[in-house]
């Protein structure tokens, strides 16, 4: 993509791409900054400036600024402040926690896993594998679940971790978290989630479960980018990834990026406020939304099972339309959506998330996602629908040509 003169501010670049009826379908990928989140960054950046391992009083501010964040965060998790470690993310968070586990295991260290994680947890198992480890990546059910007795009957006196997602990024499809850790915690075996794409989206009381650590990142519910933060259940084994200083009580070296943590709890406190509310909203919006599909396209096929899907999130493949194509054809219409992991976008293999799932390659590979958030209303779905049949019919078209 040309990138236009470096020296335009932001706003006048996003006016060169985006139109006024743009809608927005990819807030698994990102989520616009909520309003909250912009103020507490804003204000953190123009008044609170020392840094937080400093003795003096500008160090005191903007420790404050940050135990501040840490309890809103922590209060969105159900959990106690101190249990949260600020990271630069979720994969830094999955990165640290697959690393320790193998640690200091020798060879032959156990980690299990599923087959449907995302990147940052599948791409550091498998090099962990290449180091020595022992991996157990699990197949998922149809539906994209994984079944606790086929877990259960994984976990070896050798398991260091066993780590599941708690919600999939590319289908939506939540997991039986709280039956999955029960049953690593009957086995002694320690276990994290990456929660991702949970939080704000479904209640998590985190502290009430026997889950060991997990996984989080700001931008996925309305806080800034470059954000993330790792729970650690009090005694959790824990080793930091990175060698330095003794921040976050000696969990994760590196100067804390103060105002984004301030945005983050402010976005984690501002959704969780309207959890219910925007549960029922998007699930409402989402089966309009696939009502519309079905009735003019009834070949489109739902990828994953509606009952144990998060509420904002569709995934639909397109028999006969590459998924691609799809994308690209519905970004010239002003409709933003996916085809899978946005970290994967541009790439030509088919979803790692459906092929798990038992879904055709050719149908794998014709499905997008549509995710919905705060920004999506009535109007945007009626949009959609209007312009989606003739874009699939389109790009039917073309590749029959
Ligand atoms: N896990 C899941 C399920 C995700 O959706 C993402 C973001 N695509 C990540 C981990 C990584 O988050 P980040 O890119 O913010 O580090």
């Amino acid at each position: 993509m040309r990138i236009p003169n470096p020296g335009y501010p932001a706003s006048k670049l996003a006016s060169l791409y985006l139109r006024m009826n743009d809608v927005y379908l990819d807030y698994n990928a990102t989520a616009p900054l909520r309003p909250e989140a912009l103020r507490a960054i804003g204000d953190v950046l123009a008044n609170v400036h020392g840094n937080p391992s400093s003795t003096h009083a500008f160090g005191a501010a903007a420790r404050a600024a940050l135990a501040r964040a840490r309890k809103q965060v922590a209060d969105a998790l159900g959990v106690a402040a101190e249990t949260i470690v600020f990271t630069s993310g979720a994969t830094e968070a999955n990165n640290t926690v697959l690393r320790q586990a193998a640690r200091g295991a020798g060879r032959g260290a156990h980690l299990v896993t599923c087959a449907t994680e995302h990147p940052s947890v599948l791409e550091e198992v498998r090099a962990l594998e290449s180091e020595g480890c022992r991996v157990t990546i699990l197949p998922v059910e149809r539906d994209g679940r994984l079944d606790a007795g086929r877990f259960e009957a994984a976990l070896t006196p050798e398991t260091r971790l066993a780590s599941v997602m708690w919600a999939n990024n590319e289908t939506g499809v939540i997991q039986p978290i709280a039956e999955l850790a029960a049953r690593a915690a009957a086995r002694g075996v320690p276990f994290h989630t990456d929660a991702v794409q949970a939080l704000g989206k479904l209640p998590l009381a985190l502290g009430a479960l026997p889950v060991d650590c997990a996984s989080f990142s700001a931008h996925k519910l309305g806080g800034p980018k470059g954000i993330g933060a790792l729970y650690l259940r009090r005694g959790a084994r824990h080793a930091p990834l990175f060698r330095g200083g003794s921040q976050e009580a000696g969990r994760r070296p590196g100067t804390e990026n103060v105002p984004g943590a301030a945005g983050f709890g402010a976005a984690c406190q501002a959704a969780c406020a309207e959890l219910a509310q925007s549960e029922a909203r998007h699930a409402r919006l989402r089966e309009r939304l696939w009502d519309g599909i079905h009735a003019a396209l009834p070949d489109a096929r739902r990828n994953g099972a509606r009952e144990h899907t998060l509420a904002h999130t569709l995934n639909v493949s397109f028999a006969g339309a590459s998924g691609e194509a799809l994308v690209e054809a519905l970004d010239l219409e002003g409709i933003a959506v996916a085809t899978g992991a946005a970290c994967h976008a541009g790439s030509t293999e088919p979803s790692h998330v459906l092929e798990a799932m038992g879904v055709p390659r050719e149908l794998g590979a014709s499905a997008i996602r549509f995710s919905l958030g705060p920004g999506v209303d009535e109007a945007a779905i009626a949009r959609v629908l209007e312009l989606l049949p003739r874009v699939v019919a389109r790009v039917r078209g073309a590749r029959a040509a």
